[in-house]
């Protein structure tokens, strides 16, 4: 007996296949935070930000260093050392990207998702001319969908490439215009250039504008938080990364991926910057078929960050999404 397909697994879990456009364009579910230790998820109303713990922590513990050097002057190296303790602290949670302490960041799919046995295919850095048309390949013979980060200036080399991730039933989403290394030492302004110009770069290549955000590398710094709530745009980070840039070896690739996978997952991989194999194959390439047949066989429907955060029916609602919902239209005015 052949292993059931993916729309065949879809059925199974009573989740009609949502297609194309239609999923790129359904709803994300606005206003719901779950947490629940391995899941944090919001979506902000535009312009609307609200400050993490972390930030009132910082701005006490700056004014406690304040009042503590008008009272005893004397003693500023000691002030002086717990405020750059402070500052170490930020640095320290600017290179953890999963972190959630600089602001509200996806790493899983919420309860809902994780219930219609959906992962998050996630690619960034393209599009690439070569890598993203057979990535698109690939993913239609497994009738899977994916959100592509792309970068702002690629989108203007290439806009054609970006209208047919779209016409192919996934979606586009904002990785920066410039992808730079240096992103996390920017300031609120510059980084809202940024995201804004890859915005802009999307509605002048004709395809809707990216609601989430992800930056170079996964890293940043808390003034990035209130940029993306101003812009209405949710940071969306990962549960497992391939380091399908940095490793040509797609066994080791495709274990980072696989081991452990569950449903909720969203999973990082790139159609730009590949590393290659020893033969001169872009990684990717050689791990996806790979990664898509796992995911057959394990039940798992691999979906656009879009479709995983839509409203959807299923015949077997998760407990704790029936919950939020009865809990939000009840809050309904
Ligand atoms: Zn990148």
């Amino acid at each position: 007996m052949s292993a059931p397909s993916m729309e065949d697994s879809s059925r199974m879990q009573g989740v009609s296949p949502v297609k194309g456009d239609l999923a790129a364009h359904a709803p994300v579910q606005p206003g719901i935070a779950v947490t629940d230790g391995s899941v944090e998820l919001s979506e902000p109303e535009s312009g609307i930000w609200r400050p993490v713990p972390l930030v009132w922590i910082s701005v006490a513990w700056h004014l406690a260093c304040l009042l503590a050097l008008v009272w005893r002057p004397g003693d500023w190296p000691y002030w002086l050392g717990l405020l750059a303790l402070n500052h170490l602290l930020l640095t320290v949670l600017v290179f953890l990207p999963r972190n959630r302490w600089l602001g509200r960041t996806l790493t899983r799919l919420p309860p809902d998702a994780r219930g219609r046995r959906q992962v998050a295919l996630t690619f960034d850095d393209g599009p690439d001319p070569v890598v993203t048309p057979q990535v698109l390949d690939l993913l239609d013979r497994h009738g899977a969908r994916a959100s592509f980060f792309c970068i702002g200036s690629r989108v203007r080399q290439h806009p054609e490439l970006v209208r047919e991730i779209v016409a192919r039933g996934h979606t586009v989403e904002n990785h920066g215009d410039a992808h730079s290394p240096i992103f996390a030492l920017w300031g609120m302004a510059r980084m809202r250039r940024d995201i804004a110009a890859m915005q802009q770069s999307l509605r002048d290549a004709g395809v809707p504008p990216a609601r989430f955000f992800r930056p170079t590398a996964g890293f940043r710094n808390p003034l990035l938080d209130p940029v993306l709530a101003r812009m209405g745009l949710q940071l969306a980070m990962w549960e497992r990364r391939s380091f399908d840039t940095r490793d040509g070896n797609p066994a080791r690739v495709l274990a980072r991926l696989v081991r452990g996978l569950a449903a909720g997952d969203i999973l990082l991989l790139h159609d730009g910057n590949s590393a290659v194999t020893t033969d001169g194959r872009p990684v990717v390439l050689e791990v996806l078929p790979q990664l898509l047949r796992r995911l057959q066989q394990a039940g798992l429907q691999p979906v656009h960050l879009r479709e995983a955060l839509a409203p959807q029916t299923s015949v077997h609602p998760d407990p704790d999404a029936q919950t939020l919902l009865a809990r939000l239209a009840h809050q309904d005015p």
